[in-house]
C-alpha cells in the first residue's frame, strides 16, 4: 500500500495555502468536496450559504 499524500488527507488543512488550520483563523468547509479553507484564503464567503470552493465551482 502506498502512503496517503497529506494533500489529499481530508483534515483540518487550507487547501489554498497548504497550512494546517490551527483554530486562530476562521476557516470554512467546502460543501462539495469537504475540504478546508481559511476564510481569507477565499475572500471570506457568507457562511450562511453553502460554500463550495474554486476548484468546485468552476
Ligand atoms: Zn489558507
Ligand atoms: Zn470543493
Amino acid at each position: 500500500m502506498w502512503d496517503i499524500c497529506p494533500e489529499n488527507d481530508l483534515t483540518e488543512l487550507c487547501h489554498n495555502c497548504g497550512e494546517k488550520s490551527n483554530g486562530q483563523k476562521k476557516t470554512i468547509q467546502c460543501d462539495v468536496c469537504d475540504r478546508w479553507f481559511h476564510m481569507q484564503c477565499v475572500q471570506e464567503p457568507d457562511p450562511i450559504k453553502s460554500y463550495s470552493c474554486a476548484v468546485c465551482t468552476f
